[in-house]
């Protein structure tokens, strides 16, 4: 695999970062995701604005022009023949050759990307559903900052793993905020679509905007609000969103089968036309 870091296209194991960069020593980074259908971006310009805003929050200047990266990423999708996927883009403040909490002054942003070949159109999670647990979300009070200080949701994760489920919904003073790396959304008895509303107790996801925004056209009653662990057992149908998996439909949250344990109708139709959508815009 081919990859980028600052200004150059090296073969991955040639590309080497400082252990002074503060990405590595403090997690002192941010970073993006943005799906790739038939070589090209989908929903490209909401991961960049995005970007700029996480950059923004903790005074990281940006390296480069979003233009500039955007071009990046086209080069190694075109240098990886890279056709559907993920690219992963990391910007850290750089290194200032030693360990200091301040941010340095004279510093250079680091700026990473490389590829990753995923099937996204035909995932089995997608057909099939997923099983998640509930755990304690313990992430810090700026989610909606897209940083790599990402151990809780490791952890959460790995609990998953450990209890052979597919993922974790996180939950803080008892209700749901998301799942460890995207949005969760519950469909009501009553077919009403509930998902958190945007704060700095989640992250905006991008994908979740877009989702929204067809429920709305196809006429979906949406609520913004919290619910509980206890109210998604009870749902309809339940799901979660990212760039890289668009729509999974979550038939079983902590043992409890949601529905008839079979992926949901509104999952199945926002999953179907937010890939159409995302088909034709990617660029
Ligand atoms: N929430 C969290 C915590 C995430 O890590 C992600 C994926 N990066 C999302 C939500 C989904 O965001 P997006 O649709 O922009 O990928």
């Amino acid at each position: 695999r081919i990859v980028y870091l600052d200004g150059q296209y090296l073969k991955e194991d040639e590309a080497k970062v400082s252990i002074f960069d503060r990405g590595f020593l403090f997690g002192d980074a941010v970073y993006e995701v943005t799906a790739v259908i038939n070589g090209k971006l989908v929903d490209n310009e909401g991961h960049m604005i995005r970007l700029q805003r996480s950059c923004n929050e903790l005074q990281i200047a940006l390296p480069v022009p979003l233009a500039e990266i955007t071009n990046i990423q086209k080069e190694l999708i075109k240098k990886n023949a890279l056709n559907e996927g993920g690219i992963y883009l990391q910007i850290s403040r750089g290194s200032a050759g030693d360990r200091d909490f301040g941010y340095p002054a004279d510093v250079k942003p680091t700026l990473v990307l490389f590829t990753q070949a995923r099937e996204l159109l035909n995932s089995p999670k997608a057909t099939k559903g997923m099983k998640v647990i509930t755990t304690e979300d313990i992430r810090w009070k700026r989610r909606d900052i897209k940083t790599v200080g990402l151990l809780a949701p490791c952890m959460a994760k790995q609990a998953a793993i450990e209890k052979q489920v597919d993922d974790a919904w996180l939950i803080e003073d008892g209700y749901i905020t998301e799942g460890s790396s995207n949005n969760a959304y519950i469909v009501t008895q009553d077919g009403v679509l509930v998902t958190r509303p945007l704060s700095n107790d989640i992250l905006h996801g991008i994908t979740r905007k877009a989702l929204l925004e067809l429920a709305e056209k196809e006429a979906i009653k949406i609520e913004e609000r919290l619910f509980t662990a206890e109210e998604a057992y009870q749902a309809a149908e339940a799901f979660v969103s990212s760039a890289t998996t668009f729509v999974w439909p979550v038939v079983e949250i902590d043992g409890h089968t949601i529905g008839d344990g079979k992926p949901g109708n509104v999952a199945k139709k926002l999953r179907e036309i937010y890939i159409e959508l995302a088909t034709k815009t990617a660029e």
